[in-house]
């Protein structure tokens, strides 16, 4: 598989918008506009998860070394997962919804 067809464009289960494939060189693997992601991958990139359920951004953290990343929860299986914040290129995290987001689950 090459990573041109990996990271691909989607529609966003939570908000129906389309998402563009990311242009700053990363995975594009939650919306920008409401921070939801999908359960579609095992490790960054493959889509190989069967689960495909929507997974709710719960918590935005700083990481030494690899910056601010949205942890999203899968609304269906559970797990937990770890995605970098879009800050560059086409259509960037929007920043209303990462500050809403700092602030803990409402
Ligand atoms: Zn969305
Ligand atoms: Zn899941």
């Amino acid at each position: 598989m090459s990573r041109r067809t990996e990271n691909a464009g989607f529609g966003c289960l939570n908000c129906g918008l389309t998402v563009r494939r990311s242009t700053d060189g990363s995975y594009r693997n939650h919306c920008p506009f409401c921070l939801w992601s999908r359960h579609v991958d095992l490790r960054p990139g493959d889509r190989a998860a069967a689960c495909g359920a929507p997974m709710a951004p719960v918590a935005l953290r700083d990481r030494p070394g690899k910056g601010w990343q949205i942890v999203h929860c899968c609304t269906a299986c559970g797990v937990v997962r770890a995605n970098r914040v879009t800050r560059d290129g086409d259509q960037p995290d929007d920043v209303d919804a990462l500050i809403a987001l700092m602030g803990g689950s409402p």
